[in-house]
């Protein structure tokens, strides 16, 4: 153990580099500031609290595996490792600072949900009391002060003017020993999660950069800017679940769409759309530090007073639970919005499920049938691969409407793709306002049109097929509705 225990290299220091949302090697301030003054230990502690939290989905979890796996083979490069433990992160991070002898910890900051920041205080008191130095940094454009928009955004866009910092040319990390065994990264197998066969994105920064590279140089970024929220139109970069892991950072993706800036102005629109987007989503964890709450709170109190606090179950009878469970598996008869569940069940919804088809599958569940969104979030996080607690809880938020009337008097212009043949109210087929209203019968249930057994929706009508208007804007490629099979919602 004294051996275990003796500093290899006199007068450096040995930091831990703990690696948590920031899966990659670029951009990356504790790797550098680690490597900038000795050696480092980047380690990854894999946190059963999150593994196995209600919210995980098995596919998420086996894109993080695979980004940890190439993670560790871009370190390697660079003569380093990934040391990757499994278990409460406080006694992990503990026992590898003490067997390599390490003088400190360094970090990046994380706005994740509750469970991780009651860890991050439990890390706080526990290195504390051990007297083990713990250096946090902030991510670029992140701030740990209490700001208003305006001035977060305008910090947040100085730092994205910065150029990246390069991955380190070389890593030096101690040799593998006893007390610090090279293990391998665990399968989803080892960690007891049954594989639920969703197509995984390709893992890594390099994966991550080939994405962006084809949609810069690609018809994608030429249509990005008016097309994006047309459900069917497949010009988004894919890069969310590389953005949800850090696989890639936004900074990286900002200094790569500046390139675009000499080119026509169709591709300028669209990378001045995409930078909007990403300051989107990192204002969205800039929220988190303030406002925890929002994992579980609407933005709007009032709305909480007649939820169903999710501690009680899922919606267990009558038509809510007829009605969630329909929404789930995409049998409610509506095209667009089956077409989105059954994406997601399959596939979790990464590539194909833009913003605008997860708003109109979100808003249907809230404002249509009256659900409490966050029963739709925990459906959403339990299949989506780029499922963000900050970004999803916030967007269900922000897609459930207090008041249901209100919801039903913007019902078209919010949610024209469930009217197919129509935007405008006055000119709706009076068909499709019967089949939406008669929802709401009571008594009524949305099944009443297939078997019980859901047979119809695993082989979609041909009708729909017909419906379909080649290239229509607004409709989610009713390919997807057609080709899916049925689901495993609620499996994971
Ligand atoms: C109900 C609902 C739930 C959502 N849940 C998630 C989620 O769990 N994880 C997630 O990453 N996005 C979520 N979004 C936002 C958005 O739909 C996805 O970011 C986007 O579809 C991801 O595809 P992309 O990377 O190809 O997007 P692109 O259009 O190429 O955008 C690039 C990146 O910008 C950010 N971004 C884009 N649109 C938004 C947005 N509306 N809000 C916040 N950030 C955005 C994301 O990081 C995204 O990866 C949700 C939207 C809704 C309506």
């Amino acid at each position: 153990m004294a051996r275990c225990v003796q500093r290899l290299i006199g007068s450096m220091i040995r930091s831990v580099i703990w690696f948590r949302r920031d899966l990659r090697l670029a951009d990356h301030e504790p790797l550098l500031e680690g490597c900038r003054h000795g050696t480092v230990l980047p380690l990854f502690i894999l946190d059963p609290a999150l593994l196995f939290h209600p919210e995980t989905a098995v596919a998420r979890v086996a894109f993080l595996l695979e980004s940890l796996r190439v993670l560790d083979q871009d370190l390697r490069r660079r003569g380093g490792r990934l040391l990757v433990r499994r278990g409460d992160p406080v006694t992990e991070l503990v026992a590898v600072v003490k067997a390599a002898a390490a003088d400190r910890v360094i970090a990046h900051t994380d706005s994740e949900r509750l469970v991780g920041r009651w860890r991050d205080a439990a890390v706080n008191r526990r290195l504390a009391m051990e007297a083990i130095p713990i250096t946090w940094i902030e991510p670029a454009g992140a701030s740990d002060a209490l700001l208003g928009y305006p001035a977060w955004s305008r910090r947040w866009h100085r730092a994205m003017t910065e150029a990246p910092p390069a991955a380190p040319t070389r890593v030096a990390v101690p040799s593998p020993s006893e007390c610090l065994p090279d293990l391998p990264i665990p399968t989803l197998q080892h960690l007891g999660l049954p594989p639920d066969r969703k197509p995984l994105p390709a893992a890594g920064t390099e994966a991550a950069l080939l994405r962006l590279e084809s949609f810069c140089t690609g018809p994608a970024s030429r249509r990005y800017y008016w097309e994006l929220s047309y459900p069917s139109a497949r010009v988004s970069t894919g890069l969310s679940p590389y953005l949800k892991f850090g696989v890639i950072s936004p900074r990286l993706c900002l200094h790569r769409l500046a390139s675009l800036a000499g080119q026509e102005r169709t591709r300028q629109r669209s990378a001045v759309q995409l930078i909007s987007r990403l300051r989107w989503g990192a204002g969205m964890h800039q929220r988190f530090r303030y406002l925890p709450q929002l994992e579980q709170s609407s933005l709007w109190t009032p709305f909480d007073v007649d939820a169903v606090p999710l501690a009680e179950g899922a919606p267990a009878d009558g038509l809510e639970a007829e009605l969630y469970a329909a929404w789930r598996q995409g049998r409610t008869g509506f095209p667009i919005v089956d077409a989105a569940a059954r994406c997601l069940a399959a596939e979790g919804g990464w590539l194909e499920l833009n913003f605008r088809s997860r708003a109109i599958y979100a808003s249907f569940l809230a404002n249509l049938c009256g659900i409490d969104w966050r029963w739709g979030a925990l459906h959403f996080m339990r299949h989506l691969i780029d499922g963000d607690c900050p970004i999803d809880h916030y967007q269900w938020a922000m897609q459930a409407i207090r008041d249901p009337s209100a919801a039903m008097a913007r019902l078209p212009a919010a949610m024209p793709e469930l009217f197919p043949a129509a935007l405008d109210l006055d000119q709706l087929d009076p068909a499709h306002w019967r089949a939406l209203l008669s929802w709401f019968q009571p008594g009524r249930r949305p099944v009443d049109a297939v078997p019980a057994d859901g047979s119809a929706a695993a082989a979609p009508p041909t009708r729909r097929r017909s419906a379909r208007r080649a290239g229509a804007p607004g409709q989610l490629s009713l390919d997807l509705a057609l080709d899916l099979e049925e689901g495993t919602a609620g499996s994971t």
